[in-house]
């Protein structure tokens, strides 16, 4: 769905000038969309806790799952309810502490030289 889309708006530097293909046709007004927009467009994004992180999203993911290429990303949303932010800190968070205790270990090995 997401790939018709770009099919058929995308511009053509066949039929217009590259120009106008970078300053003045689909693609531009995609490339130049602010999270500000995705948010005013969306009034679940408006008052969502996330937005500051989140800025509504991927725009294709967006597409493919509403429909609106200037919708809410519903993967998003998901991503931020069920706190996978918290879940990714706390893997980082384990990583840290391995890898702390790697280097401990490795330390004890290279003293033992
Ligand atoms: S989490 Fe969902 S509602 Fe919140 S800003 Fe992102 S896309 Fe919008």
């Amino acid at each position: 769905m997401a790939d018709e889309y770009i099919k058929s708006n995308m511009p053509d530097i066949n039929k217009m000038p590259i120009r106008q293909a970078l300053t003045d046709s689909a693609f531009t007004r995609i490339m130049e969309l602010t999270s500000q927009d995705i948010a005013e467009h969306n009034p679940k994004c408006l008052s969502c806790e996330y937005s500051a992180m989140c800025g509504g999203g991927c725009r294709m993911s967006a597409f493919e799952k509403t429909g609106d290429l200037f919708g809410y990303d519903p993967q998003m949303c998901y991503f931020f309810e069920h706190g996978f932010p918290e879940k990714f800190r706390e893997a980082i968070r384990r990583g840290e502490k391995k890898r702390t205790e790697n280097m401990s270990l490795l330390e004890k090995l290279m003293s033992w030289r």
